[in-house]
């Protein structure tokens, strides 16, 4: 049998084409650069006069939205109002609504509310839940209405701080509805929940938080801005299921779904 040829050896490559060899591939173009997105991501705080703009874009379509917005609580004077304010805590306003006609028929004025045995106010006001501290709270303000204040509610947020069960929120409800003058925009959870969700403040603190709507919501929306938000967070944006197919403010949320 014949043996069969051998294979040639591979020509060896000439000096041009080593030189094609090695030349770098073409460079691929950059990708084009990603389209700003026209709300700043969450976490992101826009600079101030951006989040001056949107809170005034915002206030202006929830008042077109909400043009009778008020203060849900019942009240018919600025004691009433912080009572009802203090019950309102970790309760709904529907239920406070609920409890305070029956409580104020019992105890009329603070000096009502000073002298009861506590165990009457909490049994008056336990179905607004945590009635052992709110009782205490609303005898103790009661008492210290009346030994510093004459019996009436301070205008100046730093008294009425002083006053117990009374921290800024409260102020800012009752300074807004009984004269006209908060220190600064109500921040309750709803509040600070939305106002993150809108990027006006990146602060779960809600004093932090409410530095920070000072400053862009302007100071004459300060007292409806709170009942605005509120009035928001209960028709679409309810915390369990915001509805952001239907909400006037996607546009300006940042964490719309
Ligand atoms: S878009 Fe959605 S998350 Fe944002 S404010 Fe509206 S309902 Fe709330």
């Amino acid at each position: 049998m014949a043996a069969a040829p051998k294979k040639a050896p591979p020509a060896a490559k000439s000096p041009a084409k080593k030189k094609a060899a090695a030349k770098p591939a073409v460079k691929a173009k950059p990708a084009a650069k990603a389209k700003p997105l026209s709300t700043p991501s969450p976490g992101a705080l826009a600079p101030l006069p951006d989040r001056q703009a949107k809170a005034r874009a915002v206030i202006k379509a929830l008042r077109a939205e909400f043009p009778d917005t008020q203060c849900s609580l019942d009240h018919g004077d600025g004691w009433q109002l912080l009572v009802a304010t203090i019950l309102s805590a970790q309760c709904t306003d529907a239920r406070v609504n609920q409890v305070t006609p029956g409580l104020f028929k019992r105890f009329p004025k603070p000096a009502d509310f000073a002298k009861a045995p506590i165990e009457e106010i909490e049994e008056a006001i336990r179905s607004t839940g945590f009635y052992h501290n709110k009782a205490k709270s609303l005898q103790g303000a009661a008492r210290a209405l009346i030994e510093h204040h004459g019996g009436k509610l301070p205008e100046d947020i730093d008294e009425l701080v002083k006053v117990p069960g009374c921290g800024r929120k409260t102020a800012n409800v009752v300074l807004g509805e009984v004269y006209g003058k908060p220190a600064g925009v109500v921040v309750d959870t709803h509040v600070g929940r939305i106002s993150r969700k809108l990027g006006l403040t990146d602060q779960d603190d809600p004093v932090k938080a409410e530095r920070q709507l000072n400053e862009c919501v302007p100071q004459a929306d300060w007292r409806d801005f709170g009942h605005l938000v509120i009035d928001h967070g209960r028709k679409t944006c309810t915390a369990r299921g915001p509805k952001c197919d239907d909400c006037g403010l996607f546009r300006w949320c940042v964490t719309r779904a």
